[in-house]
């Protein structure tokens, strides 16, 4: 059977270098004689692949000497609880900077290990612009700043983040990590859950600055302490180990592709082909986005009839593109076009979308 054009928001299209490499070496992963999934994550061969994924990770983000980077689990939903609990006191206050549904959750998941506060929102332009950085209310005290790089069903982005002084900058970067070149620098702490542009779901990837490690703020039991994880090189229990691997296959696939540079050349490409569908189209097909906050992942539009939603959906499934379906809290339809999208998939749809606006006139 073909394989199609996924342009599912996560779990996500992988790249079908990284799928057929580990076909081949599923029964009998580096000579081992066993699939990768039935080794320890003590032994030498398991170790030798987590640290190769962590300097790759490292090499492409340029991850600075005084960061961890760690391989967890939970999922980015358990880390919007598990970040307040490592890094703020017992009524100490963190902002908040909500543009849509994932830092709406992360705001209401901090509840009650931090005293959360919106510093800024978009809600009342219903998430489709970044309320501008004048508007920012923050507080210097704040344990951190909470946001949300991309959101992934409401389609806007960070693409220039905004200076947030001294208190730490905490995002939540799960659906547009690695998609360009980053500073971590001025973050101190990155997570992203694996499932759309790193891996399997089931992974979570932190970056944090060591300093944030050494807060304390309350005991907590050692599975939930991010220090503990990184003292013992996120085997504190058994980590995911497929996760792990099939991540570290992306970063070397990544670093083939010519590395984040050529990845976000690349995502620019696809992102301003579609946009162009779009607003080219005469208002048949609508982003509501402000430009200037528009995604490059995650590109939710409208028909300018809803009665054309199911014939579109069914035809496009039958020309091989699959998971358009937009999320029901926006409805319509979304293209996620992450780092494994190719650009010949994005032609594909716009070359759909023309020809049923034409047939549906
Ligand atoms: N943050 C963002 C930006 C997301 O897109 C998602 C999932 N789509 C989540 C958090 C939640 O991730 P998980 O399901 O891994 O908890």
């Amino acid at each position: 059977m073909a394989r199609v054009w996924n342009f599912s928001a996560g779990p996500a299209a992988l790249s079908e270098e990284v799928l057929r490499q580990a076909q081949s070496e599923l029964l009998d992963w580096n000579g081992t004689g066993a699939s990768v999934m039935e080794l320890s994550h003590r032994g030498r061969h398991f170790i030798a692949l987590a640290e190769e994924a962590e300097r790759d990770l490292r090499e492409l983000l340029a991850v600075p000497a005084h960061y961890k980077v760690l391989f967890l689990q939970g999922g980015a939903t358990q880390h919007f609880a598990q970040i307040p609990m490592n890094l703020a006191a017992d009524g100490q206050g963190a902002d908040y900077i909500v543009t849509g549904h994932w830092s709406e959750k992360a705001l209401k998941e901090s509840a009650p290990y931090v005293k959360a506060r919106v510093a800024a929102s978009s809600a009342a332009q219903q998430y489709t612009r970044l309320p501008p950085r004048a508007e920012w209310d923050l507080d210097p005290r704040a344990a951190y700043v909470h946001l949300t790089t991309n959101e992934t069903i409401h389609g806007v982005e960070f693409r220039d983040i905004p200076d947030v002084g001294d208190v730490p900058l905490v995002a939540d970067m799960s659906s547009d990590i690695l998609s360009a070149p980053l500073d971590v620098g001025r973050f101190g702490l990155i997570y992203a859950g694996a499932q759309k542009n790193i891996g399997p779901s089931g992974l979570v990837v932190m970056i944090v600055r060591e300093d944030l490690l050494a807060r304390r703020p309350r005991p907590l039991p050692k599975i939930f302490r991010y220090a503990e994880h990184a003292a013992q090189g996120s085997m504190l229990n058994t980590p995911n180990t497929w996760g792990w691997y099939i991540a570290g296959l992306t970063f070397k696939w990544l670093k083939a592709q010519g590395g984040l540079a050529a990845m976000a050349e690349r995502n620019r490409r696809k992102a301003e082909l579609l946009y162009a569908c779009i607003d080219g189209s005469g208002g048949y097909y609508r982003n509501p986005v402000d430009p200037a906050a528009r995604s490059r992942m995650n590109v939710p539009f409208t028909l300018h009839d809803g009665a054309l939603d199911k014939p579109f959906l069914e035809a496009s499934e039958r020309a091989g593109l699959m998971a358009l379906k937009g999320h029901k809290a926006v409805g319509g339809m979304r293209a996620s076009l992450y780092n494994a999208v190719p650009l010949q998939a994005v032609e594909a749809l716009v070359a759909f979308m023309r020809d049923f606006m034409q047939r549906h006139g």
